[in-house]
């Protein structure tokens, strides 16, 4: 009986083992058991080639008949084509630049071949279809048709060198010679929701009898997938609160009560609720681990910062951890300028302030001197810096706190669970710093869960009141190129009526490479025009529509001084207009700008949209933002920005922003790895699973922390937690 951690060579062949670690890289048994199908082809299915029809979709089992390579006549490549018939009619396969395809087709062997049939010159065509090309031994396709349309073929994520047929045979082999799995899910929670056992569902996802059988394994597997995950946050949300921390709670008349008093605004109801749910964490002896997410503009800055001086009231030092350089720096403004002179003990002496209550804000980056950063270190190693902002830099060996107690991480999806407990080991005589994970947007339930599973989360919903309208319009340029005009007329009323405008770009234009470090372009595309730059939009409005408007511009490239003056002066309204890149993104605060205009806005992403729009309509004045754009209409392009445009929900956007991306990027380091234990399950899609797997497993680890009554469900975890590892190490 094979099991699942033996090496496939003893059971397919050293040879064949050997091909399948090279090119799919499946090494054991349980390797190749779970790699499943990507999709199934069926009797009914198949079609014959004399009665296609342009533009469907189908799948037909024939024979190559001949192969011929060309150049193309007006452009670069060559194009490859392949004549197949299966008797009733005939069919052409055409590749451009993919003339190695040659060496799978050739002539006499029959495959399947799948596609969109099209028309050229008269002749049907498949242009770059899928294909499974049967065994050599296969010579006739009736033959063929009729053994394969008895079943359903499945189909395997396969490369050049091991076509997906060959793969499957391999999977027989295995699952002929495996017997009874033992299955990582508690047979009550299993029985509970009517899923079929491990060796059933593996049977049924690979060899299924019928293709429902196939849909409910693969149901199972995704359960399986959820729940062996949510085992092991459960796991590590259990183990983090019985580690040792040191409890921390503000001083009566101490640094919260000064920040307090200071503070031009009362707090929302939910600021104060959440602060006093994270002030009661970090007075106990275990350390907080906590998400915080919230609506952009919904005032999370200021409850972290409570929190940061609660721990320094208590004698620790806070740090705050931002995943870029321009992010660190805006942290270090917001917070000195927010704390104004309680950031300044030991600097200047203030007789209003008690000599006891202050600190100072140290900065850590990558790119400091070597004098000021020898300097910050100083004080961070000292204890006289209470609150450090800085990079990943931070993390580096050489950066001794004095006593750190609590670490709060900008997250916004960059910073990995390695990362966040990297700061851990920091801490003094073992024990470990409280930990604040905050959001730059809303995220969905199910990611939070997921990638933040190991958090308890927090949700700051309520924006501080008084908060003005922001109308979003779309802008098609190319349908309504007077709208443009229209636009820049009232970018110059807004100055004029003494408010502020942004106007933002994708890209900076100073031909020093292409654009903003942080200018994430999903619909990025090396065919389209090179999206409007900064200095180049700048240029072109101070020569025309915003002649005599003061203007600045601003960009990640531009040294610290400059920017500081150059924010500085939009800030006071010398130059009203700011055109700058997604620099100001996140952390920027003007209370009077009413006005964004954002150039080539289908290149940025739906929640960087809702985060830039975020920083008009901070104060009272009511604000307008354009979402100007060539993306031609009923594209998915501009039905993101209709969807921006639509809502200023956060947690609504965020969900069409899930729905954008690719899972990898979703799920961010932790899980997107070549190894993934999520093979079926997809965050965007199995909400509800998710959501269950999350109850059940944290009550199976509640009852049995160990997992001592689980070995099946204990290996499961620890196979994620060994693929995880080594995802870690391939990327450092
Ligand atoms: P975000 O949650 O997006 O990080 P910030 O923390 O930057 O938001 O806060 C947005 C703005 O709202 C800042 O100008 C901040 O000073 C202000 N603010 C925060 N809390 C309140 C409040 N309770 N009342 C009024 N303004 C507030
Ligand atoms: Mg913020």
């Amino acid at each position: 009986m094979v099991r699942f951690d033996w090496d496939l060579g003893k059971v397919v062949g050293d040879k064949t083992a050997k091909v399948l670690a090279n090119t799919l890289d499946l090494h054991t048994v349980g390797d190749l058991l779970r790699h499943y199908p990507r999709r199934y082809v069926q009797r009914g299915e198949l079609t014959e080639l004399s009665s296609l029809h342009d533009d469907e979709l189908v799948t037909v089992v024939a024979m190559v008949k001949g192969v011929s390579k060309r150049s193309m006549k007006n452009r670069r490549g060559s194009i490859l084509e392949a004549v197949v018939t299966d008797g009733t009619g005939e069919l052409t396969l055409t590749f451009f630049n993919q003339a190695w395809r040659e060496r799978d087709l050739r002539p006499g062997q029959i495959g399947l071949f799948a596609g969109k049939v099209g028309s050229y010159r008269h002749q049907r065509q498949l242009a770059h279809p899928d294909y499974e090309m049967f065994p050599d031994d296969v010579t006739d396709f009736r033959e063929a048709a009729e053994k394969y349309a008895d079943q359903i073929i499945p189909v395997y994520p396969a490369s050049v060198k091991l076509p997906s047929w060959r793969v499957a045979k391999c999977v027989e082999v295995v699952l002929d010679s495996v017997g009874d799995l033992p299955d990582p899910i508690p047979d009550d929670v299993r029985r509970a929701r009517g899923l079929p056992g491990l060796a059933e569902a593996l049977e049924a996802v690979h060899r299924p009898k019928a293709i429902e059988k196939a849909w409910q394994a693969q149901r199972r597997l995704r359960y399986e997938e959820a729940f062996v995950l949510q085992t092991e946050l459960a796991r590590r949300r259990l183990s983090t609160a019985a580690l040792p921390a040191t409890p921390r709670a503000a001083t009566p008349g101490g640094l919260v009560d000064a920040l307090d008093e200071r503070l031009p605004f009362e707090l929302t109801e939910g600021q104060r609720r959440l602060g006093a749910e994270i002030a009661a964490e970090l007075d106990t002896p275990h350390p907080m681990h906590r998400l915080l997410q919230g609506e952009v503009g919904a005032g999370k800055t200021v409850v972290a910062l409570r929190a940061m001086l609660a721990v320094v009231d208590a004698g620790g030092q806070a740090a705050l951890l931002a995943p870029t350089e321009v992010l660190a720096q805006q942290h270090h403004r917001s917070l000195t300028k927010m704390l104004g002179p309680l950031a300044q003990r030991g600097m200047l002496r203030d007789p209003e302030i008690g000599s006891d209550v202050g600190t100072r804000v140290a900065l850590v980056t990558g790119s400091m001197s070597a004098a000021a950063r020898r300097e910050a270190l100083l004080d961070i190693g000292l204890g006289d810096a209470g609150i450090v902002v800085g990079t990943h830099a931070l993390l580096e060996e050489r950066v001794q706190f004095f006593d750190v107690g609590l670490v709060v991480v900008d997250e916004q999806h960059r910073f990995g669970v390695e990362q966040r407990s990297a700061l851990a080991a920091k801490s003094r005589d073992g024990t470990r710093p409280h930990v604040l994970v905050m959001t730059a947007t809303p995220i969905p339930r199910t990611v939070a869960m997921t990638v933040f599973g190991d958090l308890e989360i927090s949700t700051l919903a309520d924006l501080p009141s008084g908060r003005a309208d922001v109308a979003t319009h779309v802008v098609p340029v190319d349908e309504k190129p007077h709208f443009l005009e229209r636009a820049w007329q009232r970018v110059r009323e807004e100055a004029a009526a003494g408010h502020r405008v942004y106007i933002v770009c994708p890209r900076i234009g100073d031909g020093d490479g292409d654009g903003e470090e942080d200018a994430a372009s999903p619909a990025a595309d090396d065919d389209r025009r090179r999206p409007v730059a900064v200095l180049e939009l700048a240029e072109m409005l101070r020569s025309g529509p915003l002649a005599g408007v003061d203007l600045e511009v601003l960009h990640g490239r531009l040294p610290a001084d400059v920017k500081d003056a150059a924010m500085a002066r939009f800030a006071s309204g010398e130059a009203p207009v700011l055109v700058a890149t997604t620099v100001i993104e996140v952390g920027i605060d003007v209370p009077t700008a009413s006005m964004m205009v954002i150039m080539d806005a289908d290149r940025f992403g739906v929640s960087q949209l809702h985060q830039l729009r975020g920083r008009i309509g901070r104060g009272s004045i009511p604000g307008v933002c354009l979402l100007v754009t060539d993306a031609p209409a009923d594209t998915s392009s501009r039905e993101r920005l209709d969807a921006v445009a639509g809502t200023r929900d956060g947690f609504a956007l965020s969900q069409v922003d899930l729905e954008q991306r690719r899972e990898g990027d979703v799920l961010g380091a932790a899980q997107s790895g070549r190894r993934s234990s999520l093979k079926m399950l997809k965050v965007i899609r199995d909400v509800e699973i998710i959501q269950d797997a999350r109850e059940a497993a944290t009550a199976v680890v509640a009852a049995d922390p160990e997992l001592a009554e689980h070995p099946a469900l204990d290996e499961a975890v620890r196979d994620v937690l060994a693929e995880q590892e080594a995802d870690y190490l391939d990327k450092a």
